[in-house]
């Protein structure tokens, strides 16, 4: 197979079977296309699609979410995870308003140099809004490229990754190469899926060294790991009738800088802990079965309190803040705990 073979089958099979109608299709506007890159990175479309909508309805311009409260944008992405990309996406938008006066840089590299913003998203906006000839390499694009080259080893790893960008620069076409980078993501999305490869109706299954060898599902290697680290934490749920206490997680760490349940320390006595350090008093404390959840790295095992508030003072210490449980759309929550806590009802 010829390098241009590649592209011309993707480019090809885009026209009529790829993706046209997303909302952050056929717009340079780089607002809204880096608006949909971030969302996108470890996300699916169909999760994506109405915190795309919803944000741009509050922020409909760059301006508008650089002068808006860090809290605001965390709580408007509440729920879709992967928190880092919710500041870093504040975070850009001011450099961009500061250094820039608004409006994206057009180069690649210049892209690179903003936050929350890697080689394969700065090379996608340069290609969709400046007309860049640049190669991107989401998961998506991985996916296909070790299945269709039968590539080996854990695309993560270094060396790998290294061998998969040069093989992205090749096999850049001359032209299009925004129909090229859509149809990669698209192809990957839709045809060549981690689990389920639909390898009669793909226009490289002539060319697949996966298909050709029966290797879809080895491909692409998994991270080889041993069993996950275990956490313990026990979070206090303080109520007040129909209210419940949160505290701002730190800006760095696990959910950094959202608002979380207040963390009972190891060793400490749940009703010694809440007089002298939320400065409440409780009747009693109840204990409400462990619910496990899962990140990257480790698994973490969250044992909830119940306690019942009796009295508080009136202004409560920076950082803490009551809210009523019917709110909890509003606030931006760590999933885990916003399940814990409309189980409360
Ligand atoms: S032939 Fe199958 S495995 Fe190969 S790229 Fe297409 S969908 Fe993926």
């Amino acid at each position: 197979m010829s390098m241009s073979d590649f592209s011309r089958r993707l480019i090809r099979w885009h026209k009529q079977h790829g993706r046209h109608d997303l909302p952050w299709q056929n717009t340079t506007d780089a607002y809204r296309v880096w608006l949909s890159e971030i969302m996108l990175q470890q996300t699916q479309v169909a999760t994506v699609l109405p915190y795309y909508a919803r944000f741009l309805e509050r922020f409909p311009t760059l301006k508008d979410l650089a002068t808006a409260p860090v809290g605001e944008v965390m709580a408007l992405w509440s729920g879709l995870g992967y928190y880092a990309r919710a500041r870093n996406l504040h975070a850009c938008a001011r450099v961009v308003v500061s250094e820039y006066g608004g409006q994206f840089p057009t180069d690649a590299e210049a892209l690179r140099a903003l936050p929350g913003i890697g080689r394969s998203t700065a090379n996608s906006i340069a290609t969709f809004c400046f007309a860049a000839r640049a190669p991107i390499l989401d998961g998506n694009v991985k996916r296909v490229f070790t299945r269709c080259f039968g590539i080996e080893g854990f695309p993560g790893n270094a060396a790998v990754e290294k061998q998969l960008w040069t093989l992205a620069e090749e096999l850049m076409p001359a032209k299009q190469a925004d129909i090229y980078n859509q149809a990669q993501m698209d192809l990957g999305a839709t045809l060549c899926t981690r689990s389920k490869p639909r390898c009669a109706d793909c226009p490289l299954g002539e060319i697949c060294v996966a298909r050709a060898t029966n290797r879809q599902v080895e491909l692409p290697h998994r991270k080889t790991r041993g069993e996950l680290p275990q956490r313990e934490v026990t979070l206090l749920i303080l109520r007040r009738k129909n209210r419940v206490l949160l505290e701002r997680r730190p800006p760095v760490g696990i959910w950094g800088g959202l608002l979380s349940l207040p963390e009972l320390p190891e060793q400490a006595s749940a009703e010694v802990f809440v007089a002298q350090r939320l400065a409440c008093q409780i009747d009693g404390v109840l204990s409400a079965p462990t619910a496990i959840h899962t990140f990257t790295h480790f698994r973490l095992h969250i044992t909830p309190l119940i306690c019942n508030v009796t009295a508080h003072p009136r202004a409560m210490e920076s950082g803490l803040e009551w809210h009523d449980l019917g709110d909890l759309e509003h606030i931006a929550l760590p999933a885990p705990i916003k399940k814990l806590l409309t189980a409360l009802g």
